[in-house]
């Protein structure tokens, strides 16, 4: 099975994010209208009558100034002639047809792949009308599909069409299993240039959203042989007049990055210690039972005979306490100093995350350790530990039966959770345990 791709492109403003948001279904992108920030996805994935497909809204990487729009159409019209099955070239009826759009329609007679014209807008009869000047630009065969991205209107009968391109049913999540890491960090840590090395060096993004990705969402990568997905990125590069709604919204996606996340890489200034703010990133990704990696960027910058390795991250893992199976890796994107093991561990943290420890194995090593510290009585009453069992949830979990359950209190409770560390790891993970009667 292949996946099947549908490239959107088009001159700012038309409706290209509008429609990306309604074909993979979710209303996650932040709707709003300072250029630039309307996106949050750059490829996400749909479904129609039974064929599933990804969708690459091309746009959304570069706007701005007039000088940059002719490498604007060429990067976005190669990206959909290299990646997509099906490209949507869409326009704007109530804006009708622009210079910009013959522009697109000229770069894009070169391609061979199957393009739509898709007259976005068309939210009225009267609007639909308006449609017939498109046809001037010669391009999209004898159709022209007025829809209105909004409504939704018109979609099924484009998709009904673009259908017919695709190979076979598609596959219907081609990212399950593959892990999802958000960078995050105050401003300036190096987020951004830890993410452009990862890109730059090994130069195999899978969806190359070619040389701007930098401000991108969702690139899946193939970086020392790991496939990964950055959810987000180092945030807004735009320039906007209204600096308060960029603050306002790189905060937002950093928030909602990491809620995408299965692991959250959290990046440090070395040269300022671990700050307030670091901390409250890692309790939140704590709380969300993210899996945590903390790196020690600029580590070139320190002075190595006054701080030591050991003592930073004693000092981090002071800081975060309680939390203390977080691992520190300190790094360098200067210097390119333990990049690779950065994304090693952030790696190894997945799969801390997702392994499943059988029934059979818990009980033999945990049984014991509770027959060596048993819960201490209260009230007379004696707790009784009769086996324990990992639920089929997505974070890992630990159920413990017993017989008197609400007995139990926290300082045990963290005990089995050091004894299920101690036997099976877990780092940078954060687990749960929960006591059943039985
Ligand atoms: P993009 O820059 O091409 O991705 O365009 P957006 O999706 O950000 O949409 C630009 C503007 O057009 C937004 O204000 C949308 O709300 C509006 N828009 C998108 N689709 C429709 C539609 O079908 N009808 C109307 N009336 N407005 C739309
Ligand atoms: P972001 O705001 O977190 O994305 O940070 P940037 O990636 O934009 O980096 C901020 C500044 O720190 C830039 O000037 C980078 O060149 C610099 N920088 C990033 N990583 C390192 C590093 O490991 N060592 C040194 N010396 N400078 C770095």
């Amino acid at each position: 099975m292949s996946s099947n791709i549908i490239a959107i492109v088009g001159r700012p403003n038309v409706g290209k994010s509008t429609l990306f948001n309604r074909l993979v279904g979710e209303r996650k992108a932040i709707m709003d209208n300072v250029s630039g920030v309307t996106r949050d996805r750059s490829y996400g994935h749909g479904e129609w009558c039974g064929n599933f497909f990804t969708v690459i809204d091309t746009g959304g990487y570069v706007h701005g100034s007039e000088d940059i729009f002719e490498t604007e159409i060429n990067r976005q019209v190669e990206l959909a002639m290299k990646e997509a099955d099906v490209i949507l070239f869409m326009v704007d009826v109530d804006a009708g047809l622009t210079g910009l759009d013959e522009e697109f329609a000229n770069v894009l007679r070169r391609t061979d792949k199957p393009v739509y014209v898709v007259a976005n807008k068309a939210d009225t009869n009267a609007r639909m009308h308006q449609m017939g000047e498109f046809y001037a630009m010669g391009i999209g065969g004898e159709e022209i599909f007025p829809i209105s991205s909004q409504s939704g209107s018109g979609t099924g009968e484009l998709l009904d069409e673009v259908v017919k391109h695709f190979k076979d049913k598609g596959i219907e999540d081609p990212d399950a299993g593959v892990p999802r890491i958000a960078v995050l960090g105050r401003p300036n840590v190096g987020k951004s240039s830890f993410v452009n090395l990862l890109l730059g060096e090994e130069r195999n993004i899978v969806t190359d959203i070619a040389g701007t990705t930098r401000d991108s969402i969702d690139s899946r990568y193939n970086a020392f042989g790991k496939e990964f997905i950055i959810v987000d990125t180092a945030g807004l590069r735009r320039k906007s007049k209204v600096s308060e709604d960029i603050e306002f919204y790189s905060v937002m996606r950093s928030v909602r990055a990491l809620e995408d996340a299965d692991v959250c890489i959290v990046i440090l200034d070395a040269t300022r210690g671990i700050e307030a703010q670091d901390v409250n990133i890692i309790a939140l990704a704590e709380k969300n039972r993210k899996g945590i990696v903390i790196l020690v960027n600029k580590w070139d910058l320190v002075e190595k005979d006054t701080h030591s390795t050991k003592q930073f991250e004693e000092e981090i893992l002071s800081r975060i306490a309680p939390i203390k199976y977080v691992p520190v890796v300190f790094t360098s994107v200067v210097t390119k100093q333990r990049i690779h093991k950065a994304v090693e561990k952030a790696m190894e943290v997945y799969d801390n995350k997702t392994q499943k420890i059988p029934t059979s194995k818990l009980n033999d090593l945990l049984l014991p350790e509770i027959d060596r510290y048993p819960p201490p009585a209260i009230k007379g009453k004696f707790v009784k530990i009769k086996y324990v069992t990992q639920l089929p949830t997505h974070n890992p979990t630990f159920a413990f039966f017993c017989n008197l359950p609400q007995y139990i209190k926290e300082p045990y409770t963290r005990y089995l959770e050091n004894q299920i560390r101690k036997h099976f790891g877990f780092e940078g993970v954060p687990i749960k345990v929960l006591f059943k009667k039985k």
